[in-house]
């Protein structure tokens, strides 16, 4: 009476010991298993703030226009400019099939050559703020990132007569402290891409005119003219690539907007 029959059921020498091995195996996978959640939960955590952070769809750090609607044409932008080795002939180029486009430059560029800078907004192209020293700014203080904006903000303006509307993060790169700093100096929004077309080094054109071949109305296409290294960095594939496609995107109706000119209600994220 009073007995517990399970403990009666086995003999003693097996039972203790059995349950506390069968008691410490749980206690082992429930840690391992609380470990495994733990990592995959940290695992996503940064996965998502690395997308959040990196990816040109993301609106987890704020809202970017990424690309325009199908009746918005084809927004052409090149970063990293003014480069005074690629850029003249970039415009010639541009010039020959009317097509205006937007470029992010750099304010240490602009500052080193400011002809330059207001030759590219006489011909009808819009401007755009790439920062002034083209740093990754993730993990940088709103102080940091104001002075960035700012000094490149004022290199455009005094070269050119006109503060820049748009802004584009190095790398595009981009923390949750950014969008709140973009509006607050003076910009309208940050600008990301819907095509890229992986010309930032050194290379033949044929792979760049490969990777432009789906681009599209409605499209807005990462493109480099310049250089954040070096002022006078070898672009000219970017040039050859275009001289390729352009003709054949006007023959295909495609028209060429900037980000000044196209409608609002176009932008899309
Ligand atoms: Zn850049």
């Amino acid at each position: 009476m009073g007995k517990c029959i399970c403990n009666d059921a086995f003999p003693a020498t097996l039972r203790s010991p059995g349950r506390r091995a069968s008691h410490s195996t749980a206690n082992n996978m429930t840690k391992e298993m609380f470990a495994g959640l733990e990592w995959t939960a940290t695992a996503l955590a940064v996965g998502t703030l690395v997308w959040g952070a990196a990816a040109p769809r993301s609106q987890l750090f704020g809202p970017t226009i990424r690309r325009l609607n199908a009746r918005g044409g084809i927004a052409l932008t090149f970063d990293d400019g003014p480069n005074p080795a690629i850029t003249p002939h970039l415009l010639k180029l541009l010039d020959r099939y009317n097509a205006r486009a937007t470029f992010f430059l750099i304010g240490a560029h602009v500052r080193a050559c400011p002809e330059l800078a207001a030759e590219i907004a006489n011909r009808g192209h819009s401007v755009g703020n790439h920062t002034d020293s083209h740093p990754n700014l993730i993990w940088k203080t709103p102080t940091f990132i104001r002075r960035e904006l700012l000094a490149c903000r004022e290199a455009i303006a005094s070269a050119t007569g006109n503060p820049p509307l748009w802004m584009r993060p190095p790398f595009g790169f981009r923390g949750p402290q950014l969008a709140a700093i973009v509006r607050e100096s003076g910009h309208q929004a940050v600008v990301m891409w819907s095509r890229l077309a992986w010309d930032w080094k050194a290379q033949n054109k044929a792979p760049v005119i490969e990777r432009l071949r789906r681009v599209t109305n409605g499209d807005i296409v990462l493109l480099h003219d310049g250089d954040h290294l070096e002022l006078r960095g070898r672009r000219m594939h970017t040039v050859e690539a275009l001289q390729y496609w352009l003709p054949r995107w006007k023959d295909a109706g495609h028209s060429f907007v900037t980000m000044d000119r196209a409608a609002p209600g176009s932008m899309k994220p």
